[in-house]
Protein backbone atom coordinates (compact mmCIF):
# COMPACT_ATOMS: atom_id res chain seq x y z
CA UNK A 1 0.00 0.00 0.00
CA UNK A 2 1.08 3.58 -1.22
CA UNK A 3 0.97 6.40 1.77
CA UNK A 4 -0.42 10.09 0.92
CA UNK A 5 2.56 12.13 0.52
CA UNK A 6 2.63 15.45 3.32
CA UNK A 7 1.87 17.45 0.51
CA UNK A 8 -1.64 15.83 -0.33
CA UNK A 9 -2.68 15.30 3.52
CA UNK A 10 -1.86 19.03 4.12
CA UNK A 11 -4.08 20.03 1.53
CA UNK A 12 -6.68 17.44 2.68
CA UNK A 13 -6.74 18.79 6.21
CA UNK A 14 -7.05 21.83 4.56
CA UNK A 15 -9.75 21.58 2.72
CA UNK A 16 -11.92 19.73 5.56
CA UNK A 17 -11.38 23.34 7.39
CA UNK A 18 -11.96 25.64 4.48
CA UNK A 19 -14.91 24.10 2.82
CA UNK A 20 -14.57 22.54 -1.04
CA UNK A 21 -12.68 24.92 -3.78
CA UNK A 22 -15.19 24.49 -6.75
CA UNK A 23 -18.11 26.75 -6.29
CA UNK A 24 -21.90 25.33 -6.48
CA UNK A 25 -22.57 26.75 -9.44
CA UNK A 26 -25.72 26.29 -11.31
CA UNK A 27 -27.35 25.75 -7.97
CA UNK A 28 -25.92 29.20 -6.49
CA UNK A 29 -24.93 32.44 -8.45
CA UNK A 30 -20.96 32.27 -9.47
CA UNK A 31 -18.67 35.41 -9.28
CA UNK A 32 -15.85 34.60 -12.00
CA UNK A 33 -12.38 35.96 -10.53
CA UNK A 34 -10.92 39.67 -11.55
CA UNK A 35 -9.76 39.67 -15.21
CA UNK A 36 -12.13 36.62 -16.33
CA UNK A 37 -12.87 36.81 -20.10
CA UNK A 38 -16.35 36.15 -20.85
CA UNK A 39 -19.01 37.48 -23.59
CA UNK A 40 -17.69 40.50 -25.63
CA UNK A 41 -20.22 43.11 -25.83
CA UNK A 42 -20.37 46.05 -27.69
CA UNK A 43 -20.54 49.17 -26.27
CA UNK A 44 -22.58 51.64 -28.86
CA UNK A 45 -22.23 54.82 -27.77
CA UNK A 46 -18.36 54.43 -27.71
CA UNK A 47 -18.08 52.67 -30.69
CA UNK A 48 -17.58 54.11 -33.95
CA UNK A 49 -17.67 52.07 -36.27
CA UNK A 50 -14.04 51.48 -37.23
CA UNK A 51 -14.26 47.91 -37.92
CA UNK A 52 -10.58 47.22 -36.10
CA UNK A 53 -12.19 44.65 -33.60
CA UNK A 54 -13.61 42.83 -36.99
CA UNK A 55 -10.21 42.64 -38.48
CA UNK A 56 -8.27 41.48 -35.46
CA UNK A 57 -10.99 38.93 -34.38
CA UNK A 58 -9.18 35.05 -35.24
CA UNK A 59 -12.05 33.05 -35.65
CA UNK A 60 -14.31 35.08 -37.42
CA UNK A 61 -17.26 35.90 -34.57
CA UNK A 62 -17.32 39.72 -35.27
CA UNK A 63 -17.91 40.73 -38.89
CA UNK A 64 -19.54 43.80 -40.77
CA UNK A 65 -21.70 44.89 -43.50
CA UNK A 66 -22.20 47.84 -44.80
CA UNK A 67 -25.70 49.55 -46.74
CA UNK A 68 -26.41 52.31 -49.31
CA UNK A 69 -29.48 52.64 -49.93
CA UNK A 70 -31.66 55.79 -51.16
CA UNK A 71 -28.40 58.34 -50.72
CA UNK A 72 -27.81 56.50 -46.69
CA UNK A 73 -25.59 54.77 -45.46
CA UNK A 74 -25.36 52.33 -42.52
CA UNK A 75 -22.55 49.66 -41.33
CA UNK A 76 -24.10 46.44 -39.23
CA UNK A 77 -20.89 45.28 -36.80
CA UNK A 78 -22.21 41.28 -35.98
CA UNK A 79 -20.89 39.52 -33.11
CA UNK A 80 -21.30 35.97 -32.18
CA UNK A 81 -21.00 34.08 -29.44
CA UNK A 82 -21.51 30.61 -31.09
CA UNK A 83 -17.62 31.10 -32.80
CA UNK A 84 -16.12 33.21 -30.55
CA UNK A 85 -13.17 31.98 -28.03
CA UNK A 86 -13.21 34.60 -26.07
CA UNK A 87 -9.52 35.76 -26.72
CA UNK A 88 -9.99 39.38 -25.80
CA UNK A 89 -8.04 40.93 -28.96
CA UNK A 90 -11.43 42.73 -29.78
CA UNK A 91 -11.27 44.91 -26.61
CA UNK A 92 -7.21 45.00 -26.78
CA UNK A 93 -7.33 46.35 -30.48
CA UNK A 94 -10.81 48.24 -29.92
CA UNK A 95 -10.22 52.09 -31.69
CA UNK A 96 -11.44 53.93 -28.73
CA UNK A 97 -11.05 51.00 -25.93
CA UNK A 98 -14.55 51.13 -25.15
CA UNK A 99 -16.02 50.49 -27.59
CA UNK A 100 -16.64 46.25 -27.36
CA UNK A 101 -15.19 44.64 -23.78
CA UNK A 102 -15.54 41.30 -22.13
CA UNK A 103 -17.89 40.63 -19.96
CA UNK A 104 -17.88 38.50 -16.50
CA UNK A 105 -21.03 36.79 -18.34
CA UNK A 106 -19.99 32.80 -18.99
CA UNK A 107 -23.36 31.24 -18.50
CA UNK A 108 -24.09 31.32 -22.41
CA UNK A 109 -26.07 28.42 -23.66
CA UNK A 110 -29.13 28.17 -24.91
CA UNK A 111 -31.80 25.68 -25.91
CA UNK A 112 -32.80 27.82 -29.20
CA UNK A 113 -31.04 28.51 -32.33
CA UNK A 114 -26.92 30.10 -33.04
CA UNK A 115 -28.33 32.97 -34.73
CA UNK A 116 -29.68 34.31 -31.57
CA UNK A 117 -26.32 34.79 -29.88
CA UNK A 118 -25.42 37.09 -32.38
CA UNK A 119 -25.74 40.75 -31.53
CA UNK A 120 -25.99 43.70 -34.53
CA UNK A 121 -25.34 47.43 -33.63
CA UNK A 122 -25.33 50.38 -36.52
CA UNK A 123 -23.51 53.24 -37.07
CA UNK A 124 -24.38 55.74 -40.00
CA UNK A 125 -22.20 55.85 -42.95
CA UNK A 126 -21.07 59.13 -44.09
CA UNK A 127 -21.20 59.54 -48.35
CA UNK A 128 -19.26 61.30 -50.80
CA UNK A 129 -21.28 63.71 -52.37
CA UNK A 130 -20.30 62.95 -55.89
CA UNK A 131 -20.10 59.38 -56.40
CA UNK A 132 -22.04 58.12 -53.32
CA UNK A 133 -19.03 56.44 -52.12
CA UNK A 134 -18.71 55.34 -48.59
CA UNK A 135 -16.12 57.87 -46.63
CA UNK A 136 -16.36 56.78 -43.11
CA UNK A 137 -18.63 56.14 -40.35
CA UNK A 138 -19.76 59.49 -38.96
CA UNK A 139 -18.93 58.55 -35.62
CA UNK A 140 -15.48 58.00 -36.50
CA UNK A 141 -15.25 61.05 -38.23
CA UNK A 142 -16.50 62.86 -35.07
CA UNK A 143 -13.82 60.73 -32.99
CA UNK A 144 -11.14 61.95 -35.17
CA UNK A 145 -11.72 65.67 -35.20
CA UNK A 146 -11.82 65.25 -31.53
CA UNK A 147 -8.42 63.85 -31.21
CA UNK A 148 -7.05 66.04 -33.94
CA UNK A 149 -8.73 69.39 -32.73
CA UNK A 150 -7.51 72.32 -34.78
CA UNK A 151 -5.70 69.74 -37.19
CA UNK A 152 -9.33 69.00 -38.22
CA UNK A 153 -9.34 71.76 -40.51
CA UNK A 154 -6.22 70.63 -42.61
CA UNK A 155 -8.42 68.13 -44.28
CA UNK A 156 -11.41 70.02 -46.25
CA UNK A 157 -13.94 66.73 -45.76
CA UNK A 158 -13.39 66.21 -42.32
CA UNK A 159 -13.47 70.04 -41.40
CA UNK A 160 -16.40 70.34 -43.32
CA UNK A 161 -18.46 67.34 -41.47
CA UNK A 162 -17.40 69.66 -38.03
CA UNK A 163 -18.60 72.38 -38.87
CA UNK A 164 -22.04 70.96 -40.07
CA UNK A 165 -22.27 68.86 -36.81
CA UNK A 166 -21.89 72.25 -35.02
CA UNK A 167 -24.31 73.90 -37.11
CA UNK A 168 -21.87 76.05 -38.47
CA UNK A 169 -22.39 75.16 -42.52
CA UNK A 170 -24.12 72.60 -43.99
CA UNK A 171 -23.22 69.75 -46.14
CA UNK A 172 -24.13 67.02 -48.69
CA UNK A 173 -26.19 68.42 -51.40
CA UNK A 174 -25.20 65.92 -54.04
CA UNK A 175 -23.57 66.67 -57.45
CA UNK A 176 -26.64 66.54 -59.78
CA UNK A 177 -25.68 63.24 -62.29
CA UNK A 178 -25.72 65.62 -65.32
CA UNK A 179 -22.98 68.08 -64.17
CA UNK A 180 -19.68 66.71 -63.42
CA UNK A 181 -17.22 68.13 -60.58
CA UNK A 182 -16.68 71.92 -60.45
CA UNK A 183 -14.53 74.70 -58.56
CA UNK A 184 -17.88 74.82 -56.19
CA UNK A 185 -17.61 71.68 -55.29
CA UNK A 186 -14.54 71.76 -53.46
CA UNK A 187 -17.08 72.58 -50.50
CA UNK A 188 -19.06 69.37 -50.25
CA UNK A 189 -17.81 66.05 -48.37
CA UNK A 190 -16.42 64.12 -50.81
CA UNK A 191 -14.61 61.21 -51.57
CA UNK A 192 -10.27 61.44 -52.54
CA UNK A 193 -11.46 60.80 -55.85
CA UNK A 194 -13.99 63.25 -56.34
CA UNK A 195 -11.58 65.44 -54.89
CA UNK A 196 -8.90 65.20 -57.05
CA UNK A 197 -11.35 65.52 -59.85
CA UNK A 198 -13.10 69.03 -58.23
CA UNK A 199 -9.61 70.65 -58.13
CA UNK A 200 -8.22 69.28 -61.37
CA UNK A 201 -11.68 71.28 -62.88
CA UNK A 202 -11.15 73.98 -61.07
S1 LIG B 1 -13.04 37.65 -27.92
FE1 LIG B 1 -11.69 37.06 -29.65
S2 LIG B 1 -12.92 35.62 -30.84
FE2 LIG B 1 -14.35 36.68 -29.48
S3 LIG B 1 -15.11 38.40 -30.66
FE3 LIG B 1 -13.34 39.17 -29.54
S4 LIG B 1 -11.59 38.90 -30.93
FE4 LIG B 1 -13.28 37.65 -31.73
S1 LIG C 1 -14.69 51.38 -32.11
FE1 LIG C 1 -13.95 49.48 -31.19
S2 LIG C 1 -15.77 48.15 -31.12
FE2 LIG C 1 -16.26 49.81 -32.52
S3 LIG C 1 -15.73 49.00 -34.55
FE3 LIG C 1 -13.90 50.14 -33.80
S4 LIG C 1 -12.64 48.58 -32.80
FE4 LIG C 1 -14.72 47.69 -33.05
Amino acid sequence: MRYPKLRELKEAVKALIKGPYTSKFPFQPHKPFEGFRGKPQFFEKDCVGCTACVNVCPSGALSFEDRVENGKGSRLLTRRLDICIFCGQCQANCLTGEGIKLTQEFDLAILGKRDELAETIEKELVLCAGCLEIIAPADQIKWVAKKLGPLTFSNASLMLYYLAEKGLSYINSFLSKETSASRKDRIKLLCPKCRRLAVIKS
